[in-house]
C-alpha cells in the first residue's frame, strides 16, 4: 500500500499550509470532487435507509458538554472554551449533544419511533501537533455521523441496518475490514450509567454480530464512556490498524438530556440512541481509499473518469465533440491534446484514469471509439453511443468494476 500524504500531494488531492496550521488540511480541486461524491453516496444511502439529514453548528456552550459528560470524560481532546460575553462556548468534540436537543425539540410518538437522524457534520480535537499528519490525524473533523432514537426492542434491527449499510460501502469503495471488533468496558471509572444497562446494551450487539456470522472479537476496556459499541477496523499499509465504522448503544445521553417519547399507553418512555457512522470521518475514509486503491479509485470516485486523447489536432472536434457528451451524461471527462505531449506520454499520464478514449483519424471518420481500460484492458472499437452508455450504467452502479470480464 501507499503513503496517502505522499500520494496525496502528488495528485493533487489535499495539502497543507503552515499558515493554516498543521492538522487542518484543504482540499484540491480533484480531492474535493472526491469527497464529494463520497459525501453524496452517504447521503443517498442514508435517505434510502430512512434517514433524514439535518445540519447543526459547530459551537456549543460548555453546559451542553457538561450535561452530555464530554466535559468531565473527554476534555483532553477538546479546544479550550471561548469567552463570549460572560458564556464560553467550546468547539464541538462530537455531534451528538446537538441531535439529542434536536430530538427534544419536539414531541414524539412512539409511531415515530425509530427516528433516524443523520448530518455530514464539523467536529474538533485538539491533537497535539506532534501526531498530526496527512488526513488521519487532523484537528478538524467532518464526521458522516447518524442517530437513531428508538426502543431497546428496536436496537437490534437498527444496529443490524447500519451494518448492513456498512457492509454495501465497504463493497461500493473496494474496502476490505480487517476485524470486526465489539469494545465492552473494562475495570475502572470512566464509564457512565448503570452496569445492568451495560449488560444488556453488550447482549443486543453481542446478538446482532452473532446473527450476522461475521467474525469478530470482543474487547474489553474499549467501549465509549456512554456505552458498548462496534468497531469497523481497517489496516494501513504498514499494517497499522483504526477504526473507520461504529455502531454504538447509548443508554447514557437519553438520560442526560431527560429524552422521551409517548408510547402505545400515554405514558412517557426513555428512548434509546444509536449511534452510528458508516466511513467514519470524510478525512479518514479517503485517506484509507487513497492508500488502498493507490489514487485509482473506482470509476464512481474518480476525480476524471474519462479521458479523450487525440491522435493528432485533426481529431481536436471529435475529441472535444465527445468529452462534451459524456459530460452531458454526468460524467467527469477531459480531453488531453497534443499540447501535452506524446500519445504515449499522456496516456501514461492518464494511468489513474479509468477510461481512456483513443481517438485517431479512423475513429473520426467512423464515429467508433476504442477504449482502453487503466487496468491495461483494450476493447474492441464499438460506437461512440455505446461506449457512452455502457461507461455511464458501470459508473452509475457504484461498483469497483472497471468493465465486465
Ligand atoms: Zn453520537
Amino acid at each position: 500500500m501507499h503513503d496517502h500524504r505522499k500520494l496525496g500531494r502528488e495528485l493533487g488531492l489535499f495539502d497543507t499550509d503552515p499558515l493554516i496550521g498543521s492538522g487542518l488540511p484543504y482540499w484540491l480541486p480533484d480531492g474535493a470532487v472526491v469527497r464529494h461524491t463520497l459525501e453524496e453516496y452517504i447521503r443517498a444511502a442514508e435517505r434510502e435507509a430512512g434517514y433524514r439529514h439535518v445540519y447543526s453548528p459547530v459551537l456549543g456552550k460548555r453546559e451542553l458538554y457538561e450535561i452530555s459528560g464530554h466535559w468531565s470524560h473527554y476534555q483532553d481532546d477538546m479546544f479550550p472554551p471561548m469567552d463570549l460575553g460572560g458564556e464560553q462556548v467550546v468547539l464541538r468534540p462530537s455531534l451528538c449533544p446537538h441531535h439529542a436537543l434536536i430530538y427534544r425539540s419536539r414531541a414524539h410518538s412512539y409511531r415515530e419511533l425509530p427516528l433516524r437522524i443523520a448530518e455530514l457534520g464539523g467536529m474538533y480535537r485538539s491533537e497535539l501537533s506532534g501526531v498530526l499528519g496527512g488526513l488521519t490525524r487532523v484537528r478538524a473533523i467532518q464526521l458522516n455521523d447518524a442517530h437513531i432514537f428508538c426502543t431497546v426492542e428496536q436496537v437490534e434491527e437498527e444496529a443490524r441496518g447500519a451494518l448492513e449499510l456498512i457492509r454495501r460501502a465497504y463493497a461500493a469503495l473496494g474496502i476490505t475490514p480487517v476485524r470486526y471488533r465489539l469494545s465492552l468496558p473494562g475495570p475502572g471509572g470512566k464509564y457512565v450509567a448503570a452496569p445492568e444497562m451495560w449488560r444488556r446494551a453488550g447482549e443486543l450487539l453481542t446478538e446482532v454480530l452473532d446473527r450476522s456470522g461475521l467474525p469478530y472479537e470482543a474487547a474489553e476496556g474499549e467501549a465509549a464512556f456512554y456505552g458498548p459499541k462496534i468497531d469497523v477496523q481497517v489496516a494501513d499499509g504498514a499494517g497499522r490498524e483504526s477504526t473507520l465504522s461504529t455502531v454504538q448503544v447509548d443508554f447514557h445521553q437519553p438520560e442526560q438530556f431527560d429524552l422521551h417519547y409517548i408510547g402505545a399507553d400515554g405514558a412517557r418512555h426513555r428512548p434509546v440512541m444509536v449511534h452510528r457512522s458508516i466511513i467514519g470521518s470524510v478525512e479518514r475514509a479517503v485517506a484509507h481509499l487513497i492508500e488502498q486503491h493507490g489514487g485509482a479509485f473506482p470509476a464512481w470516485l474518480a476525480p476524471t473518469q474519462v479521458v479523450v486523447l487525440p491522435v493528432s489536432e485533426e481529431e481536436l472536434p471529435e475529441a472535444a465533440a465527445f468529452a462534451g457528451r459524456c459530460s452531458g451524461l454526468g460524467l467527469r471527462a477531459e480531453v488531453a491534446g497534443p499540447e501535452r505531449g506524446s500519445l504515449g506520454a499522456r496516456i501514461r499520464e492518464a494511468r489513474l484514469v479509468p477510461y481512456q478514449v483513443v481517438i485517431g483519424a479512423k475513429e473520426a471518420a467512423s464515429g467508433d471509439v476504442a477504449l482502453r481500460l487503466r487496468d491495461g484492458r483494450r476493447l474492441d472499437p464499438m460506437p461512440g453511443p455505446e461506449a457512452l452508455t455502457r461507461v455511464t450504467a458501470l459508473v452509475a452502479a457504484r461498483g469497483t468494476e472497471l468493465w465486465p470480464a
